[in-house]
């Protein structure tokens, strides 16, 4: 299987696709035939964790060699649960908790494995330049990347996150980050406001002549990388797997996922999985009041401009969902000229349309709704009291979306909600939801939440506290490509 750009005929192999990360022109890899083919879904149901990741790895990324010891060396000892991400029934659904990594994120499950993948790329094709990754952060992936990559040797990575847009777990988790070869800088702006402006010094630096000579090359920790997209994959599998040993369903019957979504990365690698033969019968798009996704999938009408809301899950405050791409991309049916045509629009118009026969495509698995915040701060509450489960803001969108799509269906398909955090990564919003006071800093309110609900805190939490703020920087978008280029020293 190779990989090709959605935006032109540009072709490389898998290897190559994780080492540059995004395409020439711009585009996102995306598999040139069917991803289906050649692969048995059911031999890797009923497989443990890692032997899945195995499997669904190779097949996706083909060219690289021994992906059994990458796995071992991405995940053993590094997740709280033997089978990293475990399911758990919450009332009337199952909750697949993907908070169980170093940072607490559901990003750890695809970036514990991409420094493998970038290392192994590496060696296997010679290539003796320093990687450096460049990434915009919503607020997990930054942490979670440079979990991944600090000290990784022949890498060095460059986090940009919107200054006030995160929690302050989330700053501090990044603030306090160890490590030689990283750095951590705020924007002022939001998110989407960061992650263009990075894009743009991206591709900028990325022509420039003085980067090869100074023996670097840059890549990407998003989820536009193709090895940030496939380890997500697995985890699909491993929930149908386990819903098969529960014994609530039997082989080749239908699920249903729901998916608090933001740059649309989560929720294309559950149609990856469709596609590669597991049974999903809907994917379910969850939003927070940021609905763009919510409105194009229901209209056909992608259209960002329109008011941006901070809300208590930020890493869903996105209005440029560049995962969407690929699925725009596959849905045309591999038209690089009609996704070229959006992808202009979109940045020069801010709004595109999608027939309404590539909308009926989409619409044969994904389905949308949206939640407002005061609805996802009651159902933390609700389903705290009504459940005994504590979740998260983002994890709520997602269990509220759950609760209307079941309304809708009326039917016995089981609905998996991804879990994607720790509640503990945001104390604040948490704390209101379940009746505690809410005063003192967040570490404070850790401390209560834990007292009030005996969840445990994750240690990876627990000891930020007491770890010292190391980096302080905070620029405009307009610098972000000199800021780069010092680090670079070029
Ligand atoms: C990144 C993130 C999401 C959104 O995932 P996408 O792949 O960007 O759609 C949802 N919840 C949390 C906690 C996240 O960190």
């Amino acid at each position: 299987m190779d990989y090709r750009s959605t935006r032109s005929e540009f072709r490389c192999n898998s290897l190559d696709a994780v080492l540059r990360g995004i395409a020439p022109d711009g585009g996102l890899f995306v598999s040139d035939s069917d991803i289906g083919k050649g692969f048995d879904w059911k031999a890797v149901i009923g497989l443990d964790t890692l032997g899945m990741a195995e499997k669904i790895l190779s097949h996706l990324l083909p060219d690289f060699k021994d992906m059994k010891d990458l796995v071992n060396k991405a995940y053993e000892g590094k997740f709280e649960t033997k089978d990293l991400t475990p399911v758990v029934k919450v009332g009337d659904k199952y909750v697949l908790e993907l908070f169980r990594g170093p940072t607490s994120a559901f990003k750890d499950v695809a970036l514990s494995m991409l420094p493998q993948l970038i290392i192994a790329a590496k060696k296997q094709t010679g290539d003796d330049k320093e990687t450096v990754i460049l990434t915009a952060t919503s607020g997990d992936t930054g942490k979670a990347a440079m979990e991944g990559f600090h000290d990784v040797p022949g890498t060095r990575i460059i986090v940009f996150y919107p200054d006030g847009g995160v929690s302050p777990i989330q700053r501090a988790q990044m603030a306090t980050q160890e490590g030689a070869n990283v750095k951590v800088c705020a924007v002022r702006g939001n998110f989407d406001d960061c992650q263009t402006a990075v894009k743009v010094a991206f591709s900028k630096i990325n022509s420039m002549k003085e980067l090869s000579q100074a023996k670097k090359a840059l890549s990407s920790a998003n989820s536009i990388n193709i090895g940030r997209l496939a380890p997500q994959v697995v985890y699909y599998f491993k929930a149908y797997s386990d819903l098969v040993s529960m014994g609530r369903i039997k082989m080749e019957d239908k699920v249903d996922y729901v998916v608090p979504s933001g740059n649309f990365g989560d929720i294309l690698a559950g149609y990856f999985a469709k596609l590669m033969g597991l049974p999903v019968r809907n994917l379910v798009c969850a939003s927070n009041e940021n609905k763009v996704l919510t409105d194009f999938i229901r209209t056909g009408v992608y259209d960002k401009r329109r008011p941006f809301y901070r809300t208590s899950s930020p890493s869903m405050d996105i209005l440029v969902s560049s995962n969407l791409e690929r699925l725009l991309f596959l849905a045309s049916g591999c038209n690089a000229s009609v996704v070229s045509k959006w992808m202009s629009d979109l940045s020069s118009e801010g709004i595109f349309t999608v027939d309404e026969k590539y909308m009926a495509k989409i619409r044969e698995t994904f389905l949308s709704y949206s939640c407002t915040e005061k609805e996802t701060i009651r159902t933390i509450g609700d389903v705290y009291k009504k459940d005994n489960y504590l979740c998260d803001p983002h994890t709520a969108v997602g269990m509220k979306v759950a609760d209307d799509y079941r309304k809708d269906k009326k039917d016995d398909v089981p609905t998996v909600v991804l879990s994607t955090a720790s509640p503990y990564k945001f104390p604040t919003p948490v704390s209101e939801a379940i009746g505690l006071e809410v005063k003192g800093s967040e570490f404070e309110q850790i401390k209560a939440i834990n007292l009030k609900t005996g969840v445990p805190v994750p240690k990876n939490l627990s000891s930020l506290e007491s770890k010292k703020s190391v980096h302080n920087d905070v620029i405009d978008r307009e610098n972000i490509l000199k800021y780069v280029l010092s680090v670079l020293g070029i």
